[in-house]
């Protein structure tokens, strides 16, 4: 039997996931305005699943500019957010965290993917997180960026910016033997 459940060295294995477009649908920032209901992508709910069998704990990390852009509420944010988080525990799937960046470009924040921020507040949250051990796996290219400044095993998916990327999480379980 796997031994996830024998935490007794406290290393954690983290599978850092984007959230729009790598778990659930996305779109154009003005679309945004109208959904708080998420479509889960394809092979979302088997690929989180495999990522939970294989005992890694999994964190989303989500670029919201459009929040403090005006485009959506904060409100409205946390209730798609919430949506999304119904929809995966009623398939098993619990996520461990959500750390998410609302500032735009002008702001200038820590946070914003490729920036370090989101990262580094799950590392300060959860100390025992083994950078070495996790993956990521995201649809753009500042989730490549972010993933190869912590030098987390990256995998790209959705076509958009990987033309050699997968389809889906399930894809990337499925398809790599070095993901253990
Ligand atoms: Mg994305
Ligand atoms: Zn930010």
């Amino acid at each position: 039997m796997k031994s996830n459940r024998y935490k007794g060295n406290h290393n954690m294995k983290i599978a850092f996931l984007d959230r729009d477009g790598t778990i659930n649908k996305d779109y154009p920032d003005q679309d945004w305005k109208e959904r708080v209901i998420p479509e889960i992508l394809e092979g979302t709910i088997e690929g989180l699943s495999r990522i939970l069998e294989l005992g890694y704990d999994i964190i989303i990390v989500t670029n919201q500019y459009i929040i403090n852009e005006g485009i959506i509420a904060i409100e409205q944010y946390q209730e798609f957010h919430k949506n999304l988080m119904i929809i995966l525990d009623q398939n098993s799937i619990k996520i461990l965290d959500t750390f998410y960046c609302p500032h735009t470009e002008a702001e200038h924040c820590n946070c914003k993917k490729p920036k370090t921020g989101l990262i580094a507040a799950a590392i300060q949250k959860y100390p025992d997180i083994e950078l070495k051990d996790s993956i990521f796996i995201g649809d753009s290219l500042g989730d490549q960026q972010l993933a190869n400044k912590f030098g987390i095993k990256f995998f790209g998916i959705n076509g958009l910016y990987f033309k050699n990327g997968f389809d889906s999480i399930n894809e990337v379980m499925i398809n790599n033997k070095e993901i253990l």
